[in-house]
């Protein structure tokens, strides 16, 4: 493309790549790194911070926290409990990483359609055995962590109140060498709105942690542990499916009472809030209650410290490790900013506790998960000694953000990962660029600077091509669901959101996840938000392209001649080309020599720009998208044309941008 350029241009211009450098959007790509959903996400971390060491001597400074609450006292009313109730009685035992459970269960069919049948999931049983769908799928790891040994649930009573035994009509074998869901044929069929009320025993056997659930030593993540209905949507369908390799979970709201039994002075962490703790026969039980949430996680660990305070009428409780009290403080900022511009952006958090989990060394594969008013962040020794890098910050902020994309906006997460994890990206990225300035990026040394948008492009859009974000998860392997679901729908909203307006942007985001609340929405009620602001069509032009299509935005700048004409005046011709098909608006910004600027509008759908015009001033440089709106040009080293030398940053983004494109390549 250069050698092009020079063979058509009058004097020695060339195209150079400085504007990737240019431009410090806010943090994104490090929400990925820590997140450490895959393989590559796990060498992300590594790389990111050696290319944080290497380049740094950049330890980015806060800045100061803008926006501060008033007051903490703002008042949360509590959502309204649902009909279905998980009343569950736990008891775990530390040395054989057993817990035995009694679920009783009021379900109300709110669909349309009698039920004849109930679906719940077992989903433990993803690790027992090597053939699951989640251990075929995943090949055995996730994160980069190999399956350290094996989980799974039995169901030894499932009765109904009136005594009826339903364990001879339910069937586990419904997938070969898959027992990770349960269908019961009901003796009689439950009519819309009726009820039935159900006793299930079951005893669970936590594998070493792996996949978010399991022991390490004495440390116990319980999560994904109990018999859980399927969600069933409106018209009676169950929306049913085992636990895969990539991608989460799916179900509907209820009411949930806990009363998990441990030894005496081990401390609990639970989904809801804590209403009453009893001793009986040497052990606590500890009664936590949770309405209008969809899945109750646990931890329990006897070494855990703990933080509690209260943010904007929430009592945030931090359990972190011994020795590790220096890392509370920033979880803690990071989690009243984040409850607050979440909350001022999506809709306040309605619970009135969150528990923010610090694991130990070694419960990695905890690590990095969300549950209804529970959070497990990254370890607190992930921060490098001696160089600031946001990444605690940006786990718990992710998982933060988890509370409204998954937690309040419960859409499937199979069907439609991007709807939780990419929105998730995006927003965390927006907070932490509005926390500590749409500067700061993650390299930032005088005279050059470094986005961490931009990091996520150069991931997202550099290697071998990924799947739309759009696709179920289970289109995707373990890097192309990092690099696609969570960076690529990232870049596109923040595209969207600096080529169409912010504020617009702000407003349809807000509409969907308040419209949304309480709800389980598809793609097309997140498109709807957005016509609802922009206007109809608009998601059929740009955001279905591409989020449901992965269609691309690149262009490049073809050729830029400024020549002198008998008159004196200067004859400009300009040109520019659309690789990608996403029709997107564009500026192209011309360069005199006396510090003269022109812009030029690029209208979206038209493939090949060509401009010409006469005027007294010699045109020298052009830039393709100044402003820095388009991240979804995979190469943005073709967007300048300049007749000078280009400055010596421009050598080094290409290096910066050169060695993300090998490591992108290499994790595919
Ligand atoms: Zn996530």
């Amino acid at each position: 493309m250069r050698g092009k350029m020079r063979g058509v241009q009058r004097s020695s211009t060339r195209a150079v790549g400085a504007t990737s450098l240019r431009f410090a959007g806010s943090s994104g790509v490090l929400g990925v790194c820590a997140r450490g959903r895959s393989a590559l996400d796990r060498s992300v971390i590594g790389l990111c911070s050696l290319a944080l060491a290497a380049l740094a001597l950049c330890a980015t400074r806060r800045a100061a926290a803008q926006d501060r609450p008033a007051s903490d006292a703002a008042v949360v009313a509590p959502p309204a409990p649902t009909p279905t109730r998980y009343a569950i009685e736990a008891s775990l035992d530390p040395t054989t990483h057993i817990v035995d459970g009694t679920l009783r269960l009021h379900w109300v069919n709110e669909s349309a359609a009698p039920a004849v049948d109930l679906w719940l999931h077992l989903y433990l049983n993803a690790f027992a055995n090597d053939d699951t769908v989640f251990m075929r799928e995943s090949r055995g790891q996730l994160r980069g962590v190999r399956n350290p040994g094996r989980g799974r649930i039995e169901v030894t009573s499932l009765r109904t109140d009136a005594g009826v035994d339903l364990l001879p009509r339910a069937r586990t074998d419904l997938i070969r060498g898959d027992a990770t869901q349960m269908r019961v044929v009901l003796p009689s069929p439950i009519a819309t709105g009726d009820a039935i009320d159900l006793r299930i025993v079951f005893r669970s056997h936590l594998p070493p942690v792996f996949a978010r659930s399991g022991y390490v030593r004495d440390f116990h993540m319980i999560a994904q542990w109990f018999p859980k209905l399927a969600a069933r949507e409106p018209s009676g369908v169950w929306s049913s499916f085992p636990y895969h390799g990539m991608g989460e979970f799916y179900s509907d709201f209820a009411t949930y009472e806990l009363a998990l039994s441990v030894p005496t002075g081990w401390v609990v962490g639970a989904t809801g809030e804590q209403t009453s703790e009893e001793v009986r026969g040497g052990r606590v039980v500890r009664h936590f209650r949770a309405d209008r949430v969809h899945d109750a996680a646990w931890v329990a660990w006897p070494h855990f410290r703990e933080r509690a305070v209260t943010h904007e009428g929430v009592q945030i409780r931090i359990l972190y490790p011994p020795g590790h009290d220096a890392a509370v403080p920033r979880h803690e900022q990071a989690v009243r900013e984040g409850l607050t511009r979440l909350g001022r952006a999506f809709g306040p958090y309605p619970y009135r506790t969150l528990t923010v989990v610090l694991p130990p060394r070694g419960a990695d594969g905890a690590a990095g998960m969300e549950y209804p008013t529970l959070i497990v962040s990254a370890g607190p020794w992930m921060d490098m000694p001696g160089i600031h890098t946001p990444v605690p910050e940006d786990v718990t902020v992710h998982e933060l953000a988890h509370e409204w994309f998954y937690g309040l906006v419960a859409s499937n997460e199979v069907a439609w990962p991007m709807l939780d994890e990419g929105l998730t990206q995006w927003a965390t990225s927006r907070v932490l660029a509005d926390l500590y300035g749409e500067s700061r990026s993650a390299v930032s040394l005088p005279g050059l600077t470094l986005s961490n948008f931009e990091l996520q492009r150069l991931f997202a859009l550099h290697g071998r091509p990924v799947p739309a974000p759009g696709l179920p998860a289970y289109a995707f392997d373990d890097t192309s669901y990092g690099r696609s679901v969570y960076l690529r729908t990232a870049l596109v909203l923040e595209t969207t959101r600096r080529s169409y307006g912010a504020a617009r942007f702000d407003r349809a985001m807000g509409h969907y996840a308040r419209a949304q609340r309480f709800r389980h929405p598809t793609p097309d009620d997140l498109f709807a938000s957005f016509d609802g602001v922009f206007g109809g069509g608009f998601s059929d032009r740009v955001l279905r392209p591409a989020l449901m299509r992965g269609e691309t935005a690149d262009a490049r700048l073809v050729r830029l001649s400024s020549v002198r004409n008998s008159a004196g005046a200067y004859l400009t011709e300009i040109e520019a080309q659309r690789e990608g098909t996403l029709a997107l608006p564009l500026w192209i910004e011309l360069r005199g020599e006396h510090g003269e600027r022109r812009r030029l509008p690029w209208a979206p759908g038209v493939p090949r720009y060509r401009a010409s015009f006469t005027a007294r001033t010699q045109f020298t440089a052009a830039l393709l998208d100044p402003d820095r709106h388009n991240l979804l040009d995979a190469d943005a080293l073709d967007g300048t044309i300049a007749h000078r030398r280009a400055p010596s940053r421009a050598v080094l983004s290409r290096l910066v941008a050169l060695f993300y494109a090998m490591i992108a390549a290499v994790g595919a």
